[in-house]
């Protein structure tokens, strides 16, 4: 519980800047949290690196603790690197404009194709033409027929024995005479980086000069992300990504690491298996996903919001003066239930989501809060202005009054004695003010 109180306190009172040692401390979690994402290891190091030099010497924003204050510089470091605007696809080019979709086996070019190529057409009111250049997997262009047909799109005809290249210029010619307004050509995989599906991407963009070419890669694709989009992009040149399988289990790690070496933008992301599972990407969420430790930027934010630099001062001053009467602590319980109760509270904090369980379990929640402030607005100005003269007649009528019992009470004002000493023992070391609260 002093724990609890002591954060509380913490927000109250944390400004300055940030020391190295706060930097370090909050960056070990930073660390961590980037790594469980699956973002790459060189990416983790570097992007650290430069949220290091960026966070010493921050100001620290009024009533936000330094770890936070850390992790918002992350958040924000994170959002401007994954892009903070929004990169539509590009369909600025004399028609047809090509879109050429690259990546391995299994990542989703071929649905991707179909979901673009739906998406094109029916949002957008453009005619387009799909074309499976895939020769190896021997249902490959049927596959991508098929969901032609879904979509509503048409797809080149198929002509047996033909390979990737002779198709691609079928493809081109046919997009031409036919008046189509894009082409979408889906590609061959491999289950692996090799240089003849390298030599092939470059040869078919070669012969078919696309106006985009995306990189479709799984999000679940952890430390391998780095090398497959510095290959595809080094040997082919790639002018976006698009992140599928975002529905499943992936951190969005792979978002991070792709964007970070190639500085390609993610345009689009592949949300399911249905042909309308295709959304466009903001960085934000992705960046939340990623830092996945609870919402703690919310957090951050909130209190902001929530608490009011005067009240915080004012309070500060009152601490150190070593008074602290109910009516302070009806005011800090207000505070926590602004900032979504000892739940939001938890869920907000990094590693503290598996322990609400736990804290429920123990009576620690919200109806713990409301019990508290129920207490206190049962009680006359004078018990609140000197709760010693609380006895047990007064007591009595408290707990009738609140609907509790006086257990709940004493409860309640062994917590405020606690918190009273806390402030007066403070305030004896000379009080120095916000550095001596932080250290509660
Ligand atoms: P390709 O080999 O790169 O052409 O991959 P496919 O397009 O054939 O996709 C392989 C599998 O992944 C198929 O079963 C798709 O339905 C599935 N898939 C593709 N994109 C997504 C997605 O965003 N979410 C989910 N859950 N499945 C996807
Ligand atoms: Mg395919």
């Amino acid at each position: 519980l002093q724990d609890r109180l002591g954060g509380i306190l913490n927000n109250l009172t944390g400004r300055g800047a940030l020391s190295e040692n706060d930097v370090a401390a909050a960056l070990r979690e930073v660390r961590r949290a980037l790594l469980e994402a699956d973002v790459a290891l060189e990416v983790v190091r570097s992007f650290t690196e430069r949220v290091r030099e960026q966070a010493v010497g921050a100001t620290i924003v009024k009533s936000v603790r330094p770890g936070q204050m850390v992790v918002k510089i992350v958040h924000d470091e994170l959002v401007a690197l994954l892009g903070s605007d929004q990169v539509a696809i590009d369909l600025n080019a004399p028609a047809p404009v090509t879109i050429m979709m690259v990546g391995l086996q299994g990542s989703g070019k071929t649905t991707t194709s179909a979901k673009l190529a739906k998406r094109l057409s029916e949002k957008q009111r453009r005619k387009v033409l799909m074309a499976s250049l895939d020769t190896r997997r021997p249902a490959a262009q049927q596959q991508l027929r098929i969901l032609g047909e879904q979509v509503s799109v048409a797809t080149l005809p198929i002509i047996a024995g033909q390979g990737p290249t002779e198709i691609a210029s079928r493809a081109a010619q046919a997009a031409k005479l036919g008046g189509y307004d894009v082409l979408i050509l889906d590609t061959a995989g491999r289950t692996h980086i090799d240089e003849p599906l390298m030599a092939e991407m470059a040869e078919i963009k070669a012969r078919s000069a696309p106006h985009e070419i995306l990189l479709v890669a799984d999000s679940l694709t952890g430390q391998d992300a780095v090398n497959l989009a510095r290959s595809f992009d080094e040997r082919v040149g790639i002018s976006g990504i698009v992140l599928t399988r975002i529905d499943g289990d992936g951190r969005g790690g792979a978002a991070l690491s792709m964007r970070a070496v190639t500085g390609k933008p993610i345009k689009l992301i592949g949300t399911g298996e249905k042909m309308d599972a295709l959304e466009d990407f903001f960085p934000a969420r992705i960046a939340d996903r990623i830092l996945g430790m609870g919402d703690i930027v919310s957090l951050v934010e909130r209190a902001a919001e929530t608490i009011d630099a005067e009240k915080a001062a004012a309070m500060a001053k009152k601490m150190q003066s070593g008074k602290f009467d109910l009516n302070d602590l009806a005011a800090q319980i207000g505070q926590m239930q602004k900032m979504g109760g000892m739940g939001g509270l938890m869920g907000l904090m990094p590693g503290m989501a598996k322990m609400k369980d736990q804290i429920s379990a123990a009576g620690l929640d919200d109806k713990l809060l409301k019990r508290q402030l129920a207490i206190i607005s049962s009680m006359t100005a004078a018990e609140r202005a000197n709760p010693d003269i609380l006895k047990h007649s007064r007591k009595k009528r408290i707990a009738a009054g609140s609907g509790t019992d006086a257990a709940d009470i004493n409860k309640l004002l062994k917590m405020h004695r606690q918190m009273a000493d806390m402030m007066k023992s403070m305030a004896g070391k000379g009080g120095k003010g916000g550095g001596m609260m932080q250290k509660l």
